[in-house]
Formats: structure tokens, sequence, C-alpha cells
């Protein structure tokens, strides 16, 4: 047999999607084990956004779309980034993926050339680093400051290689906010080195304290800013597979190759749901913002008893715990023991910490607490 890619061989698993299959199938074999490892609201989908995909379905809305997304929702999404981002954008700007990992990897897969440097900034979410590899660039890291936010210290990584920055903010993992001056300093850096800025925002509805920025809003950032976000979220609709992002129209046609050439389009009835999620009431939203708000407060509040440092959870729905030592230990501790699965922060290049979602049920975060606090 001929060997496999070489490029996928250098690439990690997903430690998310390891740690869910893992306890996955511990609750196969009747084990009661609480997945706190991957981050997923466990709401259902609000039922006005399940009802416009069903009438999308019924009416016949079950051909192939345009590679780029159905109108209807491209314009939906350049109106919400209009009136939400002050990302000045049109729909031509604007195209729809299968989740917003999509979005990550068609701009990589677009905008890199073997060799090219992309910047992680740690701790950072699992999937930057292999969809920049997996494009045949290579991610170059540095790290957030002891405040969770981006200094001068970025200037340090940049070479002439270097083609773009990745920030995201509200964070996976840390759930700190980048503030403006964060992010005026990434501006300036890009605008400095001529660098594309991947903006990740799909935690942007999900924000308890600070105000959300998009760098796509600052100065001229917009030319050289891929902005991606999503639904799975916000609006508790993982399994859909529904993201989206607005880039420079110069990118466009190469971002729109690679959906050709891979995905061909996303569902085209999914959209139709989309667009009810955009266009429709959004109490939903807010009412799950409250609720993971409740459950955060509860989970740090458990977590600084027990005597752990957390990051600052201003946004998404985790808590990042330093545990010190192993954390690939004490996650597997905490798996083996108390039956309740974490990721640990190695795998977002922050060793010594470790990632619960609190976006689980309120009841189940009691007992993964209680069993966390009898196995510490
Ligand atoms: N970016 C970040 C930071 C995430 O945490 C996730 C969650 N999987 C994604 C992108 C991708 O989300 P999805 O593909 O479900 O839209
Ligand atoms: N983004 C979520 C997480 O970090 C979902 C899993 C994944 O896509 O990696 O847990």
């Amino acid at each position: 047999m001929k060997s496999l890619s070489e490029t996928i061989a250098a690439v990690a698993p997903s430690a998310t999607m390891v740690m869910s299959n893992r306890s996955k199938e511990m609750i196969a074999s009747g084990i009661d084990v609480i997945s706190l490892a991957v981050g997923e609201p466990e709401f259902a989908t609000p039922a006005h956004i399940t009802q416009a995909a069903v009438d999308a379905l019924i009416r016949g809305e079950t051909h192939y779309a345009p590679s780029r997304g159905i109108s209807e929702l491209r314009q939906a999404v350049a109106d919400k980034l209009n009136r939400d981002n002050h990302i000045a954008v049109t729909q031509r700007e604007i195209m729809v993926t299968a989740g917003a990992k999509d979005a990550v990897r068609i701009t990589m897969m677009a905008m890199l050339n073997k060799g090219d440097e992309v910047v992680v900034i740690d701790p950072s979410w699992v999937s930057y680093e292999p969809c920049v590899q997996i494009a045949g660039g290579r991610a170059v890291h540095c790290s957030l400051n002891a405040d969770f936010q981006v200094d001068e210290s970025v200037y340090e990584v940049i070479t002439d290689k270097t083609k773009m920055i990745i920030v995201n903010t509200p964070s996976n993992p840390t759930g700190a906010v980048l503030g403006r001056s964060s992010l005026r300093l990434v501006a300036d850096v890009c605008m400095d080195h001529d660098l594309f800025c991947l903006s990740d925002e799909i935690y942007e509805k999900l924000i308890y304290e600070e105000e959300h920025v998009s760098i796509g809003a600052i100065g001229d950032m917009l030319e050289r800013t891929v902005t991606i976000n999503g639904f799975s979220k916000a609006y508790a609709m993982t399994g859909w597979r529904l993201g989206y992002f607005a880039a420079p129209p110069d990118a466009l046609p190469a971002m729109d190759k690679v959906m050709q050439h891979s995905i061909g389009c996303v569902n085209t009835f999914a959209m139709w749901g989309g667009i009810a999620a955009l266009e429709g009431d959004q109490t939903c939203v807010e009412d799950m913002r409250k609720e993971f708000e409740r459950r955060k407060m509860f989970v740090i509040g458990r977590l600084t008893g027990l005597g752990f440092r957390t990051a600052p959870a201003e946004g998404a729905f985790y808590a990042f715990i330093n545990v010190g030592g192993d954390d690939v230990a004490t996650a597997n501790l905490w798996l083996e023991k108390a039956h309740v699965a974490a990721t640990p922060g190695t795998a977002f290049g922050a060793p010594g910490w470790i990632r619960i979602s609190y976006a689980a049920a309120m009841e189940r975060l009691e007992v993964a607490l209680n069993r966390i606090e009898a196995v510490m």
C-alpha cells in the first residue's frame, strides 16, 4: 500500500472531538459520564427556526443552491453585519458555509500558499492550527498576556512570511473578551505588515461583561478582514452545520472555488432556517444568554470555592481552570474517576489549564462539580 498524506499525518486530531467520542463510548457502555468537553448548547433550536426549515422542505427547497448561498440569506447576513457589527458589506461579500469551522477551512485554502505563516494567539481553539496546516501553511504561536489581552509581543512573531493573524473574541477556550485596545493593536500589526485578519466571532452573542467589538469595523480593516460567524452557538444550531463569512471582494472568487469543489453548497432548506434565525425575534438569543450567565455564576462560584483560579469568564460558555501541573493527567482523572469529561488546556496551547463547557444543563453541572470536588 502507498503511504497516506504526510500533511494530514502531521495534523493533530481535534481534542474536543476525541474527548467527546471517548465519553460517548463510556456512556454507551453504561457509565454515567457528564460531558463538558464539547461546547454545545443543550437547548433545542428555537421552534420558529425549525419551522422555517420544515416549511422550506415541504415547499421543495431540496435542490442545489448557489455555491455562495441563497441570496435571501446572504442579504440577511449583510443586514446583520451592518446593523450589529458596523461592518459595511453587501451580500456580494458574503458566503454561506457548512458551519464556522468550514469558513475557517475555506479561508485558509483560498488564502495560503505553502510555507505562509499564520499567527495564532494562544490559548486558541483546537481547529485553527490544523486548518492552517491542511492548507499548507504554518501556524506561529504567540500568547495573550496575563490579563488575557493582546500586547506588543505579537510583533515578535511577525516575519516576512506572515500572511494572517487569527483573532477570536469572545474566546474559546478562555471566555475572555478582547478589548478595543487589543483589537487596535492587531489592526496596527495587520496594517504595518500588510496582513489578512481572520476574525472568528461565533460567540459574539454570548457575552456577559464588556462589549463585543468587530475588528472589521476598525479603521480600514474591512479590506483585509474575513469576519466569520455562524448559528451553532447563538441559536443552538450545532447540528445544522450553518455558518458564514464576509470577506474582501477580491478574495471571494477564490473562496467560492473552494466551496464549489468541496461541499458544493450548504443544505438549501437549512439556509431558510438561518434566515428565520437572523430576521426573527431575538428574544430566544437573550433568554439563552441569560441562562448561560446563570450557569456561569454557579460554575465559577463553585470552582473558586474549590480553590481554583479561572480565566475571566466574560463571554462564550467555557470555564478555563488553572489546575497547574499535568492537565492531561488531571482531565483523565476527572474522566476515569469523576466521570466528567473536560478538555485539557494542552489542546489549546495552554498546559496547566482545563476547559469545561457550562452549556450543559444546570442539574448536570451541579452533579459534575460535586464529583470533581470529591476526586480533588
Ligand atoms: N470557532 C470557534 C471558536 C468554535 O468554538 C467553534 C465551535 N465548534 C467553531 C468556530 C465552529 O462552529 P460551527 O462549525 O459549529 O459553526
Ligand atoms: N467548538 C466547540 C468546542 O470547542 C465544538 C467542538 C469543535 O468543533 O471543536 O468544543
